[in-house]
């Protein structure tokens, strides 16, 4: 679907829109930040979280707490960093008191998930944790069944690999599941050497009409948009 820059440009109009949203009256009203995710627009390697906690809705960023410094050490065990991959959530606004999302939020919010995938390209996706897996695959089984085994999944028009693996911050305090997610981040470098996988043939492109924009953002924060 077009050139990197092109798909970037197109990752930005995502973004404002996402900016303006408040299609979850209860998570607008109480967000500071709108966190559509950052890193690189054309990454093989896409990580999906939950929702943004405290830390993030004040930066605007993914992963930038306790479970993001976690997340970072995974990475450059393995030779990576966040430049070199894309990190976003199911939901982009923070749940308050950082409950769990609600159905109705997850359905709400998933449009600019399925968009950000669409658009990114990944190879890869490393869910992180239950709410992430299961809407990806569309399908209730928990991470504790399905982490460390990749399969192939259609999502969207793309088909990808898909690897849910546990969430960091359920690893913080229990060495036990530390070690499990250290084990499923090491065969990441060997998943993105696998080949593609094979696309399906493009489908004939209906004409939808742009979805209009209520408040257009003003600035583009260079730090959330990262190296998009
Ligand atoms: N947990 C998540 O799932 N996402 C974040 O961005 C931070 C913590």
């Amino acid at each position: 679907m077009g050139t990197a820059a092109e798909r970037r440009e197109e990752l930005k109009a995502v973004w404002r829109q996402a900016q303006a949203c408040t299609k979850c009256p209860q998570l607008a009203a109480a967000r500071q930040t709108v966190v559509f995710g950052s890193g690189n627009a054309d990454a093989d390697l896409m990580f999906v979280g939950e929702a943004p906690g405290a830390n993030e809705d004040k930066q605007g960023l993914p992963f930038v707490g306790q479970a993001g410094r976690l997340l970072d050490t995974l990475l450059n065990e393995i030779g990576l960093e966040r430049g070199d991959v894309f990190i976003a959530n199911v939901l982009k606004c923070r749940p308050p008191g950082n409950r769990d999302p609600l159905p109705q939020e997850i359905d709400a919010c998933q449009d600019y998930l399925f968009r950000q995938i669409e658009l990114i390209e990944p190879r890869v996706i490393c869910t992180l944790g239950n709410f992430a897996t299961k809407l990806l695959r569309a399908d209730p089984t928990g991470i504790t069944r399905l982490h460390g085994r990749e399969e192939l999944r259609r999502i969207g028009p793309r088909r990808v690999r898909l690897y849910p693996i546990y969430h960091p911050a359920a690893a913080l305090y229990t060495p036990k599941m530390l070690e499990v997610l250290r084990e499923d981040f090491e065969r990441l470098p060997a998943l993105l050497a696998l080949d593609p996988p094979e696309q399906p043939e493009p489908e004939p492109e209906l004409v939808v009409p742009e979805p209009e924009i209520l408040v257009e953002a003003e600035a583009e924060p260079a730090a959330q948009l990262g190296l998009f």
